[in-house]
């Protein structure tokens, strides 16, 4: 069974390849365009999706080795995200599809970060706790097989992706600025400066609170010297990102006493942040827990995860006919 992946949600235009459970392919194409505007721009993603899914498609077929004639599926993220991204793989998709005579797999982008876990080992076994970390979403969710999963709590407001993107903006570093954010804060002190911790009920999350302190902390210190953004950014960053995984691996700790879960793993864009893996490697060794974290290349938005998701999906039997359309705000 070869099933061709496509990942069209927020700014990546990507595609996968997947043979009996196995990635042959996963070609990413970023959109460097959002850099100039300070964040996503909706119309011009949709845009250089249209410009960049043949290539990229054409990419992932010559990488795995396989034609388009040798295709059993087409899957494609049907949600959440941008409504006009995710247009632009659904109808490519559909299109595919419907030329080469296959069946349709739709996927959840959320699920998929999760099942990424799925593509190489060591693998979870479930029920599993994953704590969902990305550029929309911050939420402690119970795996409880390929297709079940509860989510326990979540962001009542930012998710720490943004926070993490939001802190960059403030410090002037380029859009996406989470991954800069990770790099200057490996060269600095945590300790250097204190921001507050929220206070929130069971496993949820607040991140504008800190948006707001970091805010003033900044103003506050660039009155007094106009250098200090510049002077003590690695110390800045280091603080900040101190702040953030604690917060995140406080609930997750919570989460897996409370349900006394040991097999804890975590997901999407933030999971790629050097801080929360080493700090949650650290926890788990005190926890006793088997911690599961996604490659790299898994991290971000791919289409290697839509393609494990599908993969499951189609050993189900579950297909999307062509009425098939999609749902920005797709729940779990
Ligand atoms: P969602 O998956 O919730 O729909 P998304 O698809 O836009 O959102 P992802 O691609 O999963 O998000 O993740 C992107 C987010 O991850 C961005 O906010 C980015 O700054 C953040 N990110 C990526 N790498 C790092 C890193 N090393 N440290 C901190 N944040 C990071
Ligand atoms: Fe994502």
């Amino acid at each position: 069974m070869n099933i061709l992946a496509i990942e069209s949600s927020c700014d990546d235009t990507s595609a996968a390849v997947i043979s009996n459970g196995k990635i042959g392919s996963n070609i990413v194409a970023g959109q460097l365009i959002h850099e100039l505007y300070g964040g996503v721009v909706p119309e011009l993603a949709s845009r250089a999706h249209q410009q960049n899914i043949v290539r990229v498609v054409e990419k992932a077929l010559k990488v795995a080795n396989i034609t388009k004639n040798e295709l059993n599926a087409i899957a494609f993220t049907r949600g959440p995200g941008l409504l006009g991204s995710l247009l632009v793989g659904t109808s490519f998709a559909k299109a595919m599809a419907l030329a080469l005579e296959i069946p349709l797999i739709e996927v959840n982008h959320m699920q998929a970060h999760v099942l990424a876990h799925f593509i190489d080992d060591p693998k979870p076994t479930f029920p599993f706790l994953c704590l969902t970390v990305s550029g929309g979403h911050t939420q402690i969710v119970l795996i409880k097989d390929y297709a079940t999963m509860e989510v326990l709590g979540e962001t009542q407001d930012d998710a720490v992706g943004e926070a993490f993107d939001k802190t960059a903006k403030l410090l002037g570093l380029p859009y996406p600025g989470g991954p800069l954010v990770d790099k200057y804060a490996q060269l600095g002190n945590p300790l250097a400066y204190e921001f507050p911790l929220s206070e929130m009920p069971q496993y949820q999350f607040s991140f504008s609170g800190i948006k707001t302190s970091i805010l003033y902390f900044l103003k506050k210190r660039v009155t007094e010297n106009p250098n200090f953004i510049a002077e003590n950014l690695n110390d800045i960053c280091a603080s900040v990102q101190h702040t953030l995984v604690r917060m995140v691996l406080q609930k997750l700790r919570k989460a897996a006493r409370e349900l006394n879960i040991k097999e804890v793993a975590i997901a999407g864009g933030v999971s790629a942040n050097s801080g929360l893996r080493k700090t949650l490697h650290e926890m788990g060794e005190k926890e006793n827990w088997h911690v599961y974290i996604p490659d790299f290349q898994y991290c971000t938005d791919n289409a290697g995860m839509i393609a494990i998701a599908a993969h499951f999906k189609s050993l189900k039997g579950d297909f999307s006919n062509q009425e098939v359309s999609p749902l920005p705000r797709m729940e779990w």
